[in-house]
C-alpha cells in the first residue's frame, strides 16, 4: 500500500492535507511533515483543518500556513487539488466540518493513520495500529519516496512522536518509534529544544485552568478511577478554550493506584467532551465506543450530547463496571 500511496504522491501536483478536530502534536506535526515532503518534490500542498492549531504548536507553523476550513475560501482549493490526504483520523466524523467536503469531493483520497478499528473510506489507506504515532508512518512514507530526510521534516516528525508517546513514556512507545527518532536526531533534531517549545512555554491562563480542574478531582473504585470536570465557566473565568485542556487528563496518572483517568469538559451546553486515559489494564477505547467515541486502548474520547451531570453519571458507572470486571 505504501508504494501505491508513494506513486499517487509522485504522479500528482496539488494536494490538500487534513487532520482531526482538536489537533494535537501528532496531528499538526504529521500535516506539516507531509506538506514539507511534498514541497521537497516540487508539489503544492494546502493544509486545511477543522480547528485551529493550538498555541503550544504554533511554533511549527510560524508562517501560519495552516488554514481552518471555511467554505468560501476552501472550496476553490478543493476544485483545484487532485489528491486529499487525511492524517491521524480514524473515522470521517473526526474531520468535523471537513468530513462532508472531503467525502463528497472527487479527489483521490489517501488515509494515513494509527488508530485501531477505524472506518476507512478509501482504498488508499495505510493504517498501522502498532505505530506509536502517525508521524512514524510518515517516516515510512518518506522512505518510499525519492527524497532525503530534511531537518524540517525531522523536527515535525519528532514533535509528532514525542507528543503521542507522552515524551516516550506511554505504553505505545516501542522500538520502531525509537529507531525512527534516532534517525531524526541524526539530521539535527534537538530534543531539549523541542521539549521546551512544546511543554515549557505554557501560559498563565492555561495554568489557572489546570489549577481549577485539578481541584475537581474525585476518586472511586478503590482510587483506581479518577475523574475531573471542566464546566464552561472555567473557560470564561480563565480566558481559555477547550484546546487548553491538552494533557490535563494525564495528571492523575501520577498516582500509584489510578488506572483510569477521565476529564469531562463542556465547551458548549449539552456538548460534553470526555477524555479518557488508562495505564495498563482498561481498554478505554471500548469505554469510549459505548458512547459513540473511540481512540486507542490507552487514550480515547467521546462527545456526549447531554448535561455535564448526566455524562458523568453514565460514563463513571460504565468505567466502574469495567474496573470491577478486571477482578
Ligand atoms: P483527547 O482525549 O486527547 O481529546 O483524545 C485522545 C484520543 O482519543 C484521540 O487521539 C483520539 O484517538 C480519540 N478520540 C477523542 N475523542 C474522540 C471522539 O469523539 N471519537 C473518536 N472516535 N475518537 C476520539
Ligand atoms: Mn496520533
Amino acid at each position: 500500500m505504501l508504494e501505491q500511496i508513494a506513486d499517487i504522491l509522485l504522479n500528482h501536483n496539488k494536494f490538500i492535507i487534513t487532520t482531526h478536530v482538536n489537533p494535537e502534536g501528532d496531528a499538526i506535526g504529521s500535516c506539516m511533515a507531509l506538506k514539507a515532503m511534498l514541497e521537497q518534490m516540487g508539489k503544492t500542498a494546502w493544509i486545511i483543518n477543522p480547528d485551529s492549531t493550538p498555541r503550544m504548536l504554533e511554533f511549527l507553523d510560524p508562517e501560519g500556513s495552516i488554514m481552518v476550513y471555511e467554505k468560501a475560501a476552501c472550496d476553490p482549493l478543493f476544485a483545484e487539488a487532485e489528491v486529499h490526504c487525511t492524517l491521524d483520523v480514524s473515522e470521517p466524523k473526526r474531520m468535523g466540518a471537513l468530513a462532508e467536503p472531503v467525502l463528497n469531493s472527487k479527489l483521490i483520497k489517501v488515509l494515513i493513520d494509527h488508530h485501531p478499528g477505524g472506518e476507512h473510506y478509501t482504498p488508499y489507506a495505510y493504517v498501522d495500529p502498532s505505530a506509536a504515532a502517525t508521524g512514524v508512518l510518515l517516516y515510512d512514507l518518506l522512505e518510499a519516496l525519492p527524497i532525503e530526510l530534511s531537518p524540517d521534516v525531522a523536527r515535525f516528525l519528532y514533535v509528532a512522536i514525542m507528543t503521542d508517546t507522552g515524551g516516550f513514556r506511554f505504553p505505545n512507545t516501542n522500538s520502531k518509534a525509537h529507531h525512527v527518532v534516532a534517525r531524526l536526531l541524526e539530521v539535527g533534531v534537538d530534543p531539549g529544544a523541542l521539549y521546551t517549545e512544546v511543554y515549557e512555554k505554557d501560559t498563565l491562563p492555561r495554568f489557572r485552568l489546570f489549577q481549577k480542574v485539578l481541584l475537581t478531582t474525585q476518586f472511586a473504585a478503590d482510587d483506581q478511577l479518577a475523574w475531573m470536570i471542566c464546566p464552561r465557566g472555567f473557560f470564561d473565568q480563565t480566558g481559555t478554550t477547550n484546546a487548553d485542556l491538552e494533557d490535563v487528563v494525564n495528571a492523575p496518572r501520577s498516582l500509584e493506584d489510578v488506572e483510569v483517568s477521565l476529564l469531562f469538559s463542556e465547551p458548549e451546553p449539552r456538548h460534553v467532551r470526555v477524555s479518557m486515559r488508562s495505564k495498563n489494564r482498561v481498554a478505554v477505547n471500548e469505554l469510549a465506543a459505548r458512547f459513540g467515541g473511540g481512540g486507542h486502548d490507552r487514550a480515547a474520547g467521546a462527545v456526549l450530547e447531554m448535561s455535564l451531570e448526566e455524562a458523568q453519571a453514565q460514563v463513571i458507572t460504565a468505567a466502574k463496571e469495567m474496573l470491577a470486571g478486571l477482578g
